[in-house]
């Protein structure tokens, strides 16, 4: 399979296919967050399960719907199974835990709930989510793991955005965390990688 280094791969098309909204807001949706390069994914995968390797880990989850592609991967090399947050309670789902979330990019609130299922004090957890901007989707899944007494472990970001305050707040927390690539400033629609 191809590979070159996921992670250059990953910043240069970042450059080439990202584009900037106004508000701080990156689109690639050319290889992640509508149509996705699965092959890129797969590097993405690999990448996180070289970074955490030394976690014991049980269990990937993430959010829908854009980590669940870069979760599958990492649960698929893990083979561990991958569980993901629902932004809508299926009126099937019983038992739920649930937590209410900000969203960035819509700049709205809504809830989110997992199964008590499928997340429960013996859970052991590796968070997989496309983007870290503020962290609100990061507490909403923390927020759900401390209902059911389950651990979070470490999180993996594919991109953070450094100059909002995720990062911060899971230093504040206390809570590993590692992301592929890490854009500066998106100031004037100019992509600006760190290095
Ligand atoms: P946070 O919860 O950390 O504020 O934002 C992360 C979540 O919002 C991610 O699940 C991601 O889907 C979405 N998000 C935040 N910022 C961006 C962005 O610049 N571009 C895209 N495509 N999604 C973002």
């Amino acid at each position: 399979m191809y590979y070159r280094n996921c992670v250059q791969e990953l910043r240069e098309r970042i450059l080439k296919e990202g584009r900037c909204f106004p508000g701080g807001i990156l689109k690639v949706d050319s290889f992640v967050n509508h149509q996705m390069d699965p092959n890129l994914m797969f590097h993405i995968g690999r990448e996180f399960v070289v970074r955490f390797a030394s976690l014991d880990i049980n269990k990937v989850i993430t959010i829908e719907a854009s980590g669940i592609a870069p979760a599958i991967m990492v649960g698929f090399l893990l083979n561990v199974p991958v569980v993901f947050v629902k932004k809508k309670a299926p009126s099937t789902m019983d038992a739920q835990y649930t937590s209410t979330v900000h969203s960035f990019t819509k700049n709205r609130d809504y809830q989110v709930c997992v199964s008590k299922e499928y997340l429960g004090p013996e859970d052991r957890l590796l968070f997989i989510d496309d983007f870290l901007a503020n962290g609100n989707a990061a507490a909403g899944v923390l927020d759900l793991c401390q209902q059911a007494g389950a651990k979070i472990e470490a999180m993996g970001f594919v991109i953070e955005k450094a100059f909002q305050e995720g990062g911060k707040m899971l230093d504040r927390l206390g809570i590993p965390h590692f992301s592929l690539a890490v854009i500066e400033s998106l100031d004037d629609c100019q992509i600006k990688l760190a290095d």
